[in-house]
């Protein structure tokens, strides 16, 4: 059985891997982490190279969660999550194909799932483990979630119908593209509840927490990336990547916003994947950029981008790297956490570390603005013919100022026909649309959801409304 424990455990008590997945979140408002460190020796690391991804990701899920789920009943998870019909335009079978674009410059596309962005990768496989753990234990359940725009589409494709789950998705009223909200309102009915919040990512964010204290809704579940069973998923592409792009150790560049697939790279790193440096590129909203170069985690002012999915001020998974850098000491991270939800700023030197503490696990940043994010994909179209999504060029921005030492992987975490608008005004015209998505946003969006002021009063009137009438 693997291990997993809260990150402001004062106890040091675990759940397993099927526990931590469907509570999402600790108790005592933590974030689960592996309790110890697995690794896979090298040879294991060399012998995934070349193999379909769904074995890639059954190996390197083994090592990880140990037998939590029976491996007859996760190659049966695996198998439909990542279904061929359900990735189109995947060439030769390759679900996450890395492409050469430049010197030592690489785009691994992690987006050509069911809704074109990188979250179908988890939240296929996230779904049909959690329905497994509902239906062992004969439970049901209500989740909670706040996404920027892709998380809504891709957990509801993932969930809808699921008769064990009732899913109430939160999406900020500006930000998203047209394409992205259309997306959404196509899911809304049955298990389904899509709510427009009138404030921003990290505002809903904070409703969350506060409903989570209300006794009626304490057990709420998060299919966020703040969820373990997020990142485990996250875990093998990582992998497969630096295997396609090199024999020796390789870069990623993640588009980073709640630091969630950032962190699972970092985890692939400790489980043995071959990865030198991970680079955050973030939009204007430079929070993990700044903390990692200055060591001060400083809540940053939420703006509206052209990379919305990256439009976060307090990554919440920067508490799993905190917990790490304070040596699993619990306590000292309710502290740290504490401090910056008082102040909105906490520095790594009060806590005895050295400002460069992150880089020094093998971490660097960059934030890039509108302008280079255009220039970006520009650039990347005259030099390769590739035409690339916003949060992509975030990470191509970031490479672009890197000296690539060694192969630089940018992750691809959506496909530019969710984000038209923006790719129009860098090229003058957008590519053709994959078959599939010819006709997302002929009907309008504006039914699929239900307006709310950022008001927990509000949400669990509503949510009470809607567990009775599933009832
Ligand atoms: C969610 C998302 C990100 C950010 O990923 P995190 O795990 O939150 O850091 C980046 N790009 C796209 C397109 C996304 O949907």
């Amino acid at each position: 059985m693997a291990e997993f424990v809260s990150t402001r455990s004062l106890t040091g008590e675990t759940v397993d891997y099927q526990e931590a997945v469907l509570r999402g979140q600790a108790p005592d408002g933590g974030l689960y982490v592996p309790a110890a460190d697995t690794r896979l020796n090298a040879n294991e690391v060399s012998d995934l190279a070349g193999r379909p991804y769904q074995e890639v990701f059954d190996v390197v899920r083994a090592s990880l969660i140990d037998g939590d789920i029976p491996p007859e009943e996760q190659v049966r998870i695996t198998a439909q999550a990542y279904a061929a019909g359900k990735f189109p335009e995947a060439k030769d079978g390759n679900l996450v194909p890395v492409e050469q674009i430049g010197d030592n410059l690489y785009i691994q596309n992690l987006s050509l799932g069911p809704t074109a962005a990188f979250k179908d990768m988890a939240l296929q496989p996230l779904a049909r483990e959690m329905e497994y753990g509902l239906s062992e234990t004969d439970r049901e359940l209500i989740i909670l979630g706040v996404s920027s725009g892709d998380t809504a589409s891709s957990a509801e494709a993932a969930f809808k119908g699921l008769s064990r789950v009732l899913l109430f998705m939160m999406t900020p009223a500006e930000g998203m593209s047209d394409f992205q909200k259309a997306q959404i309102a196509e899911f809304s009915g049955g298990n389904v509840h899509n709510i427009s919040i009138r404030g921003s990512f990290d505002g809903a964010n904070a409703l969350i927490d506060r409903i989570k204290k209300h006794p009626e809704f304490h057990d709420v579940s998060a299919i966020n990336s703040i969820n373990f069973g997020r990142i485990a998923a996250q875990i093998p592409y990582y992998f497969s990547g630096a295997l396609q792009a090199d024999n020796g150790e390789v870069d990623f560049v993640v588009p980073t916003g709640n630091f969630g697939n950032i962190y699972a790279g970092h985890r692939a790193r400790q489980l043995g994947a071959p990865i030198r440096n991970l680079v955050a590129a973030n939009n204007e909203n430079d929070a993990s950029h700044r903390a990692i170069q200055d060591g001060v985690y400083f809540r940053c002012d939420p703006q509206v981008t052209s990379s919305p999915s990256m439009d976060i001020c307090q990554p919440r998974n920067y508490e799993r790297l905190v917990y790490e850098l304070l040596e699993g000491d619990g306590q000292a991270v309710r502290r740290y956490m504490r401090q910056f939800a008082e102040t909105g700023k906490v520095a790594l030197t009060a806590f005895g570390l050295k400002p460069s503490a992150i880089k020094e696990m093998g971490f660097d940043s960059y934030s890039s603005t509108h302008a280079e994010r255009l220039d970006t994909i520009r650039w990347v179209y005259s030099s390769s013919g590739t035409v690339i999504d916003p949060h992509t060029a975030d990470a191509v921005t970031a490479a672009r100022h890197m000296d690539r030492e060694v192969p630089t992987i940018c992750l691809a975490t959506a496909l530019p026909v969710k984000f038209e608008a923006t790719v129009r005004e860098a090229l003058g015209f957008v590519p053709e649309r994959p078959e599939r998505f010819k006709d997302v946003g002929k009907n309008g969006h504006e039914d699929g959801f239900v307006p709310m002021d950022c008001d927990s009063d509000q949400l669990m009137t509503y949510m009470r409304e809607q567990v009775a009438a599933s009832a």
